[in-house]
């Protein structure tokens, strides 16, 4: 193992942007240009990986897989701690090349916040005990249930949070005793390319590579006969083909979808206590957050005070260039998803809805800013609150009737996340029983925790992450009787 002297060293070496795509960047003329969101200007050049280097890749993940397994949880423990270390001792220069890759601002919950969260994330699954449990131990003898590894984890990525939801696949996989090949979003690269090589840095070889490539080669890596188990976090559709392409090999699966998170304001509500709460359930990391608050329910007699206590939340936020301090809002990540908001806000103009602010992007703008954006008085069957907007936009929907608003919320085919909000916690409670989705919060949106199981129903996933729950889902359950 790692001794902490060379650990030491070695952590040190990889502190500014320019180390990390010293590390990382294909040579010029070679990969694919990432290009900064908010600004258009180069960040570095993605090297584009092929299936050939994918073979090689899967085949050294099961040699490097053989003897990690074999550690025992303390050990794998404690160099998941050095890798939070690691992390750490990086952490700014990681912030800033997410920052520039992806759009997000340093500030707010966004670039720093995102990086803490990986060390958060290794420390937790370094802390978590996974026992082996008694089933039966009577006259008629004795059943055990232990995890052990399940080999190679194929994991795939999305773009809106890379290194986070990197982390989220990779933390509880090396806990388990698994090697990971991980094939991030061709949108940002560089950022999981970057918190691969400083995990490196203090991993044993061979246990975490990370290949950038196109949709296709994230495809060939659902398919391949030397991976065992794949967590995906991404669009239902691409869900939907990984699910299929898994069924040959009939590989364990981890699905973690879309959502169009709804949002219930009960009666008893202050809207100004819980505006800014509100506010940033919807708006965190500009919106494009799986778990985002993207329909809000109101009470007509709380309707006019909700939409003015966002309004006075909302202007106070900064959107622009996210290494510029002062941002808390960014850029959309790139031009589709930009124009997928502004279709969206469109349709809610169309359909006579009232925009309370934002809606009117800047022109010839550089950067894909979207301007954060408040929509009331919209029909529920808008599809600005139908579909997934996934963008810095809100849409508040008016109701008189607590059981046509939770009629509402359930009313779509996803269920990541809800939440309710009301003074009442009773009240609150009961009406958190009737939602379908994985998780319903409560005067609060979106918080998650490494120690607490998250996934979504429906069409939001398939199975759960963190938490004790989460390393049984990369592991194999092995009963013992006798
Ligand atoms: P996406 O499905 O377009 O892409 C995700 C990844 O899948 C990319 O790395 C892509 O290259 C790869 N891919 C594309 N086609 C593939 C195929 N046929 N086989 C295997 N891999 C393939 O998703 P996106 O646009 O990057 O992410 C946004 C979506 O992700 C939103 O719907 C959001 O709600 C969802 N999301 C969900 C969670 C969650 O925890 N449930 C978290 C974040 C994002």
């Amino acid at each position: 193992m790692t001794t902490e002297s060379t650990t030491t060293e070695a952590i040190a070496g990889l502190t500014t942007v320019k180390d990390l795509m010293a590390a990382i960047e294909a040579p010029e003329g070679q990969g694919v240009e990432m290009m900064d969101p908010a600004t258009g200007k180069l960040v570095g050049r993605a090297p584009q990986r092929t299936e050939a280097d994918l073979d090689e890749a899967v085949a050294t993940a099961r040699e490097a897989q053989r003897s990690w397994a074999a550690r025992s949880h303390a050990e794998r423990s404690e160099l998941l701690n050095r890798a939070a270390d690691a992390v750490e001792a990086s952490a700014e220069a990681l912030a800033a090349l997410l920052s520039r890759e992806q759009g997000k601002p340093l500030n707010g919950p966004n670039a720093r916040f995102e990086v803490g969260a990986c060390a958060a994330w290794l420390r937790a699954n370094a802390g978590f005990q996974i026992e082996p449990e008694v089933l039966v131990d009577d006259e008629s003898g004795k059943a055990v249930i232990d995890y052990v590894p399940v080999g190679v984890v194929g994991a795939i990525g999305p773009w809106n949070w890379p290194m986070m939801i990197s982390i989220w696949q990779i933390a509880p996989s090396l806990r388990m005793g698994n090697a990971v090949v991980l094939k991030p979003s061709e949108y940002t690269p560089l950022s999981v390319l970057a918190l691969g090589a400083v995990l490196n840095q203090v991993l044993p070889a061979g246990l975490i590579q990370v290949l950038a490539g196109p949709g296709e080669l994230g495809a060939a890596l659902t398919a391949h006969a030397g991976v065992d188990k794949l967590m995906f976090t991404g669009s239902t559709k691409t869900g939907q083909a990984i699910m299929r392409s898994a069924a040959d090999t009939l590989k364990r699966l981890t699905l973690e979808l879309g959502g169009n998170d709804a949002g219930i304001v009960l009666p008893d509500a202050d809207p100004e206590a819980i505006a800014e709460d509100v506010f940033w359930g919807a708006f965190i990391n500009t919106g494009q957050t799986c778990a985002a608050l993207k329909r809000l329910y109101v009470h007509e007699s709380q309707y006019e005070a909700m939409c003015e206590a966002l309004v006075g939340v909302a202007q106070k936020m900064p959107m622009g260039v996210g290494l510029e301090e002062e941002n808390v809002l960014g850029p959309l990540q790139n031009k589709q998803q930009f124009d997928i908001v502004a279709g969206l806000v469109e349709d809610a103009r169309n359909g006579g809805a009232r925009i309370l602010m934002g809606g009117d992007p800047v022109p010839d703008q550089p950067g894909y800013f979207y301007p954060t954006t408040l929509v009331a008085e919209i029909d529920n069957d808008n599809r600005l609150v139908s579909q997934e907007q996934f963008g810095p936009v809100l849409p508040i929907v008016k109701y008189t009737d607590l059981d046509q608003a939770i009629a509402w919320a359930n009313g779509l085919d996803v269920g990541l996340g809800s939440s309710v909000w009301g003074t009442d916690l009773d009240e609150a409670r009961a009406v958190a029983a009737r939602l379908a989705a994985g998780t319903t919060w409560i005067n609060k949106h979106g918080a998650v925790d490494p120690r607490v199981p998250f996934g979504g129903v429906k069409n939001s996933g398939y199975g759960l992450e963190f938490g004790v729950e989460g390393l049984k889902s990369v592991a194999l359950p092995k009963v013992t009787s006798w």
